[in-house]
């Protein structure tokens, strides 16, 4: 059984008064079946590992949001995966799409970071995702086919690495596929990871849906059968939206 994985991205939102939201959602949620993390800006790392250090029986996980492909070295502004691990994260989301289209990131840079997060003991988050306009070509599976094989590195499903199943036009947008189109998205990376890592070692690669999850609509996307969780960006910036989100997953 994959345990079921709630994750929030903060992008670059938060200031340290909004510490309290995560340690009063830690509290809410202390006895969740749900692995809880939180990717706030790199500013908050520390300070939210050491709020949550002072607290009793939280589980919840804190992660960047992207890391260099390099260990240490003359990168002005970049930030490395040691540096990350070092200031308390376990996690780092690596190629969301903001990051691919504003950053111009490329697979093959996304599976450099990713190879160099597993060095530094960091769990990424590989997002991948189709644009509207590969949606209105019938090009989703193979773009996402392509991102999947060329993102992510040899040897994830030994070490735990999370794909999130992000469609472009459905990130902060309101719009969101319909539960077929999930359903057969998340089936197709499931099978591609079968294929790949070999059906047993490619069952441990947890399969995450992101884009416009909300309370509202949490609950039949956590039914399909290969949601593991979900990735959130705006509604997990208000706790008591992404503590009901967290529920739904826990419930369905
Ligand atoms: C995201 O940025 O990863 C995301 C899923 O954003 P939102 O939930 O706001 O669509």
């Amino acid at each position: 059984m994959r345990q079921r994985l709630a994750a929030a991205n903060w992008k670059m939102n938060g200031l340290s008064r909004n510490l309290w939201d995560i340690t009063n959602l830690a509290e809410w949620q202390k006895n969740s079946l749900v692995e809880i993390l939180f990717c706030p800006p790199a500013t908050l790392i520390h300070p939210i590992a050491k709020a949550l250090t002072g607290l009793t029986g939280t589980s919840v996980q804190i992660g960047g949001q992207d890391c260099h492909t390099h260990a240490s070295g003359p990168h002005t502004g970049d930030i490395s995966a040691e540096m990350l691990r070092d200031c308390g994260a376990t996690y780092v989301i690596l190629g969301h799409s903001e990051r691919r289209h504003g950053h111009n990131e490329q697979n093959i840079l996304i599976r450099a970071k990713a190879e160099t997060a597993l060095r530094f003991n960091l769990t990424p988050i590989i997002c991948i995702g189709e644009s509207g306009e590969d949606r209105q070509h019938s090009r989703t599976l193979d773009i996402v086919t392509e991102q999947l094989e060329q993102s992510v590195p040899d040897g994830a499903a030994d070490k735990g690495v999370v794909i999130a199943y992000e469609p472009v036009w459905a990130i902060g947008t309101g719009k969101t596929p319909s539960i077929d189109q999930i359903n057969d998205v998340h089936m197709h990376i499931r099978k591609k990871l079968d294929t790949r890592f070999g059906s047993e070692t490619g069952q441990r690669i947890r399969l995450l849906y992101g884009g416009s999850v909300k309370p509202s609509n949490a609950e039949p996307i956590f039914q399909c059968p290969y949601v593991d969780g979900a990735l959130v960006g705006g509604a997990s910036l208000d706790p008591r939206k992404f503590s009901a989100i967290i529920d739904a997953l826990g419930s369905t």
